[in-house]
Parts: structure tokens; C-alpha cells; sequence
């Protein structure tokens, strides 16, 4: 049986409740709590090494918390295979990490058939689909090397979209994209972020998180500091810590 074509999913809310982690010494998150309305986009700002790529990756239990809960929709998915919970979430980073040996469209078909176990033929009649959504149809047969950076992000964005997430995290998706390529890869995250996609978006880029998201959740040294809608953050931020971050970005 197949749902890929025609379902469209009901938006989930996630919420992460006193996340901690260590690694050895080090202790990265220290009671980090974070919720995203099902349908939301919630922006993570932060120093560099204050913790917003673990706060990803322990939300998606590419690490394990030592403590703390991860819910969607309100229940708890810690006992569920991490499996499971990858396939509901889906991931683009800064890296587009696409297989230069496949085309476009078998790049994003690929975790279709493997992981969802959907026909060949079907796995490319859902590329083509996310292709065109993305505004790459036109691309579905070139290799990768064959596009810009910026091209290659949507690409890889797309691959996460076949998967038919019910949650978006971005990592960074445009920091290592020439300037004037950013801005399709943004367009193209708000446009998601608009259609109700749940998304947590980690970015350095000020004027994204001030615009598109409906939440910021500032981090520093492992833990969220301060944290309110964009307007707040962005002209009545209260704690210093977080004032002089956006001296430093703005
Ligand atoms: P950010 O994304 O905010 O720049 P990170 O989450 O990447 O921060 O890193 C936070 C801290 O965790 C850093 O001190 C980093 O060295 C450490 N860290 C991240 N991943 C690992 C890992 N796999 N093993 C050991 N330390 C790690
Ligand atoms: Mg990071």
C-alpha cells in the first residue's frame, strides 16, 4: 500500500523537555527546553558552539539525551525505534551530501524506496514531484556537480521532503552557499515554512529568523537563554547575554 501521492499530513507539534547532554566532560546541553506548534517555525540563534546542532541532532536521537524527553504531538517517542522517529523528521544541512554518482531524481528516490519500500516507478514519480515543487524538474537527470550550491540545497531538501516528514530541521542550510544563492534556498524554507510544515531552523541569518519564523529560541553554553517571538527578540531582547549577541550579528 502506498500514501505518497495524494496524503497530506496532519502538521505535529515537537517539544523538548529538559534536554541534557554530555560528552565526556564536556556538557553541551544543560536543561534545554524548546516546544514548536504543529505547523510552526521556530528559528534556534546562538554563538557558535553554544549547542544548537546537538539540540538537533539529540531531537532527532542521532544522539541519545542522558536526560530530558522529546514528544511529538504530545507523546513521547523515547521508547519508539529511532528509527521511526528519523523517518518522521526530516533533516537538511549545511553539506548537501548528495551521491555524485546519481542523478537528481535518483538521489531523492532513494530513501523512498529504501526506507519506505515504495516501487521504482513510484519512488520516481515522487522525485519528480518534489523536483517540481522545488523548481528543479527541469534537472531531474543531471548529476549533482552539474548544479550551483543553491540548486543542490533545494535538491536536498527535496530528498528530505520525499520522505514526507512531519517536522523540518535545517541546519544551517545556507552558510555554505555563495551570497547570491541564499536567497532561493530561504524562499524556498519559508515557502515550506508557510504551506504549515513544523520546522526548526538553525541559522545565522537574522533577517530569516526576524521575518518567517514564530519563534526564536536564543542559546548560549547549553543553555536557552531567552526565548519569545521575533519582534521580542529582535527590539526588546532582555537578557545581555543575548543583546550583545545581536550587536555582534545585526
Ligand atoms: P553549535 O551548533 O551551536 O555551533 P554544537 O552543537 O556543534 O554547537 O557544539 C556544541 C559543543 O559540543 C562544542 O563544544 C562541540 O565541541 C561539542 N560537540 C558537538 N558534537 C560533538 C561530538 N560528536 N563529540 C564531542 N563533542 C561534540
Ligand atoms: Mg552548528
Amino acid at each position: 500500500m502506498s500514501t505518497t501521492s495524494t496524503t497530506t499530513k496532519q502538521a505535529v507539534s515537537l517539544t523538548g523537555t529538559g534536554l541534557h547532554l554530555a560528552f565526556g566532560n564536556n556538557k553541551v546541553l544543560k536543561g534545554v527546553d524548546i516546544h514548536v506548534d504543529a505547523g510552526t517555525t521556530t528559528t534556534v540563534i546562538g554563538p557558535s558552539g553554544s549547542g544548537k546542532s546537538t539540540l538537533l541532532r539529540v531531537l532527532n536521537r542521532l544522539h541519545e539525551p542522558d536526560s530530558g524527553d522529546i514528544a511529538l504531538d504530545g507523546r513521547s517517542v523515547l521508547q519508539d525505534n529511532p528509527d521511526d522517529l528519523r523517518k518522521r523528521i526530516g533533516m537538511v544541512f549545511q553539506q548537501f551530501n548528495l551521491f555524485p554518482h546519481k542523478s537528481v531524481a535518483d538521489n531523492i528516490a532513494l530513501g523512498p524506496r529504501k526506507l519506505r519500500g515504495v516501487s521504482k516507478e513510484e519512488a520516481r514519480s515522487v522525485a519528480l514531484r518534489q523536483l517540481e515543487l522545488v523548481g528543479l524538474a527541469h534537472k531531474a537527470d543531471a548529476r549533482p556537480a552539474n548544479l550551483s550550491g543553491g540548486q543542490q540545497q533545494r535538491v536536498a531538501i527535496a530528498r528530505a521532503l520525499a520522505m514526507e516528514p512531519q517536522v523540518m530541521f535545517f541546519d544551517e542550510a545556507t552558510s555554505a552557499l555563495d551570497p547570491e544563492l541564499v536567497k532561493g534556498v530561504l524562499a524556498l524554507m519559508a515557502e515550506l515554512a508557510s504551506g504549515g510544515m513544523t520546522m526548526v531552523v538553525v541559522t545565522h541569518e537574522m533577517g530569516y529568523a526576524r521575518n518567517v519564523s514564530d519563534h526564536v529560541v536564543f542559546m548560549d553554553r547549553g543553555v536557552v537563554v531567552e526565548t519569545g517571538k521575533p519582534e521580542q527578540i529582535f527590539t526588546a531582547a532582555e537578557s545581555e547575554r543575548l543583546r550583545t549577541f545581536l550587536s555582534q550579528v545585526l
